[in-house]
């Protein structure tokens, strides 16, 4: 199948995962997509931001009223000019510190607010994510891929099920990767072994090795005998390569490294050489043992290898 050319747009980001949420008042209905307007009304969608922020201030409102309508009272059945005038003073002093004091915990009211907002809406904001979810799929059923997957990622942000991730994987699977893409593999990572996952995780890693991550490890050593029926030893093989990117990740997983170091490529051969050469000081264990025997069986004459060999103490033993 014919790989789709696409433009991704940037991914939102915000400090925290509810700042995406925003309802369109009009349809009672919430969303998490990037779009200002409702795409069912037309509407500008309210973010939950600016709700919990005038939840706020009607309930501060609502009980500075309260507070003046006690005080109206007080100055309404006093029985004498002096009480009225005691009542009155008392009352102003009394919803001027409320005002003051509801200013200082502004902050934590709008929190407290927020809060509540998002926990009695919770039913409703998942229906509203389920509704984003069948506009993504329809973009995906229409060959709209770009959008389908830009949807897709920021549902994903809420909803971190194995399905979530395949619909997205899936719709990777079908699209030109490139280099200069904003992708990502980690969170991408099912619970369980998922073809359609390491078919999009080789095909990322050809063009970004910097997403190769210890989870990313974990994962294909964890399901490499399925690995190899689906995808060939040369897939496993790619992978211990790309082990050696941090010296962290080549001590942590040097067992894996051996297993396939006898068919590494030369360069790869080099790096780890070289790397292990100039940290005498680490605790290679076994690695180093049989990285030396590698490298005196196929490399001994080569010129690239000739400056470690001069040293003479190129591995402790
Ligand atoms: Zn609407």
């Amino acid at each position: 199948m014919t790989k789709q050319a696409v433009q991704f747009s940037k991914k939102r980001r915000t400090t925290y995962r509810f700042q995406k949420v925003k309802l369109c008042k009009k349809c009672n209905r919430y969303s998490v997509l990037k779009d200002e307007y409702c795409p069912a009304c037309g509407s500008l969608f309210i973010g939950v931001e600016t709700l919990g922020n005038s939840l706020s201030k009607r309930r501060l409102f609502t009980e500075v009223s309260w507070i003046i309508l006690f005080v109206s009272i007080g100055v309404f059945f006093a029985p004498t000019r002096h009480t009225l005038y005691y009542s009155l003073i008392v009352g102003l002093i009394f919803c001027l510190t409320y005002i003051v004091l509801t200013f200082v915990f502004m902050k934590s009211e709008y929190f407290h607010e927020l809060k509540k907002l998002l926990r009695v809406d919770l039913k409703k904001i998942k229906t509203g994510i389920w509704f984003d979810s069948d506009l993504a799929k329809e973009d995906v059923k229409a060959e709209r891929l770009a959008d389908g997957y830009d949807k897709l990622r920021e549902i994903g942000d809420f909803i971190k099920s194995d399905a979530m991730k395949q619909s997205q994987v899936m719709v990777l699977n079908r699209i030109a990767l490139r280099s200069d893409m904003e992708l990502e593999l980690e969170g991408l990572i099912p619970t369980s072994y998922d073809k359609h996952f390491v078919k999009y995780a080789l095909e990322v890693l050809k063009i970004n090795r910097t997403l190769m991550t210890k989870k990313c490890i974990v994962y294909f050593i964890r399901y490499r005998d399925a690995i190899v029926v689906d995808f060939g030893i040369d897939s496993l093989l790619s992978v211990a390569c790309m082990t050696l990117r941090m010296k962290l990740y080549i001590l942590e997983f040097s067992e894996f490294i051996e297993e396939y170091l006898d068919y590494f490529p030369k360069e790869r051969v080099l790096r780890l050489y070289s790397i292990i050469y100039s940290n005498p000081d680490i605790e290679w264990g076994s690695l180093a043992e049989k990285t030396k025997r590698v490298v005196a069986m196929k490399y001994y004459y080569d010129p690239d290898f000739k400056p470690f060999m001069e040293r003479k103490q190129v591995l402790t033993n």
